[in-house]
Formats: C-alpha cells, structure tokens, sequence
C-alpha cells in the first residue's frame, strides 16, 4: 500500500472488512481476532479491541455484508469482486520518473485486482519494503507472489532481483511464484496477466547480469535474468479477466504436473 493511502486512519469497519476480504468465505470469529494485532497497530488505545471486533462484525451482518452461521462462524456475502483491467494513474502523480511511476500504478492495480491462486481469498497483501523477492503475499495461506510486468510484451524472460538471493531461494525450493502483466501505458490498460509456478524455475533458467561498477549507487550490485519460455503457465487477464475459479483449478493442475 502506497504511503499516501497508509496515513489516512482507517475506520474500524474498513479494517474489519480488510481482515474478512483475505479470508476464505466462510471464517470464524477465532480468524478474525488472529488478526488483533495489527488491529491495535491502528487503534493502539482501544482496551476492548474483542468487543470492538465482535461489534464491528455485527454491523456487517446488519449491513448484509456477512451472516452469521452460528457457533462463531460467519461467510461473507458479496461475490467475488469483478478484475477491472483499468490502470489507476491517480496514485502515481506524486512519482516522475516513468519506472517508478509505472511500478505504482502496476502495483496498486494488482493490489486491488489480484488473487490468490492458491486458496479461495480474493485479495493479495502487498508486501513491507525489504523483501526482494516477494512482492505479495496471501493473507489466508501466506502464499508468495512476485509480480513482473511491462509496457508491452515481455521477450520469454523478466529480469529477476538480485542474482544470489534468487539462486539460493531455488535451492531452498522458496521461490515464490510468479505473475506476469503485460499493460499498454498509452490505453491505461492491462492486456494480459498469467502466472508461472517458482518451483519450475531451476538454476539454469537464471542469468547473472554484469554487477554494477565502482561509483553506482548500489556498486558490486548483480541483477539477474530470469528465463521462462516453455514453463508451464496459468492465465488470469486474456485479455478479458479469466474467471477465477477457473484459474485456480488450472494453478492446481500445473502445480501437480510440476511436482
Ligand atoms: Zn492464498
């Protein structure tokens, strides 16, 4: 989430629906109050935070947002949210460099459009600053993503973080998984958005780059290439959204075939 966004205090429902929107359907209230903590990073001096979240719930329900199943269960009620292709430029204006403006609007699409593959949740988190290689995780199961994308078509490779890091995630069969977005500035469109499982990406697929030299900012810094052609892949945006159950089952299907 951009810094911009953070600073405006959330109200305890936005907070509320933000927690029930990374958990599968059907949750319990125990799931929701595993979530407290960060909670009370945003309200540090709420004492009842319990009854603040029980209470916050039944205004969900009373919204028609959430029933209540009985036995502290609950399912959320709105269908899965619609992937809109339409690129934000808004959160980007305070950016000028076309790379970083580009990255932000990428990033809050995928923010607000992404989901996990690996579960039922409909919203992917976008990640704290400082973990390179994971860009999103899944609030439910903790899956990672890393996203990838280009103003116009990528060439069978991305260009991956820095070149170590990646080999030894490969080796510790950690790296996370892959989405790739394909977007078109001119339109403020995404065109086409697809997944590749990390677990078929080996060592071989991936290129040192030449390291930066002595003076640049990062100097001895060593990028890499990621080469993916022929890896099995999942779509998402072909152009028009593919539904997501359907991608799901797809994702589940590579990922045997992957094993
Ligand atoms: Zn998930």
């Amino acid at each position: 989430m951009s810094a911009a966004r953070r600073t405006e205090k959330k109200t305890w429902k936005d907070l509320v629906e933000d927690v029930i929107a990374g958990l599968p359907r059907e949750f319990t209230l125990a799931a929701v109050l595993a979530y407290k903590e960060r909670l009370a990073r945003e309200y540090p001096n709420n004492r009842f935070l319990e009854a603040k979240i029980r209470q916050t719930l039944q205004i969900l329900r009373d919204q028609g947002r959430i029933a209540f199943l009985g036995k502290g269960r609950y399912r959320r009620l709105d269908g899965a949210p619609a992937v809109s292709l339409l690129l934000d430029l808004a959160p980007a204006a305070r950016f000028a460099s076309p790379s970083q403006i580009a990255r932000v609007v990428i990033e809050t699409w995928a923010e607000l459009n992404l989901y996990c593959l690996s579960c039922s949740s409909d919203r992917l988190r976008s990640n704290v600053p400082g973990t390179p290689l994971v860009d999103f995780t899944c609030p439910a199961c903790d899956h990672e993503y890393q996203l990838k994308s280009k103003n116009g078509r990528f060439d069978g490779t991305v260009t991956g973080a820095a070149y170590w890091p990646v080999i030894q995630a490969i080796h510790a069969g950690r790296l996370p998984d892959y989405v790739l977005a394909e977007y078109d500035r001119r339109r403020g469109l995404v065109e086409w958005v697809w997944a590749v499982p990390g677990r078929c990406i080996d060592s071989k697929r991936v290129t040192a780059r030449t390291a930066l030299r002595a003076g640049a900012r990062r100097a001895g810094w060593r990028g890499c290439t990621i080469n993916l052609e022929g890896l099995p892949q999942v779509d998402i945006v072909v152009p028009k959204p593919e539904d997501r159950m359907v991608a799901r089952q797809a994702w589940q299907r590579v990922l045997r075939t992957a094993r």
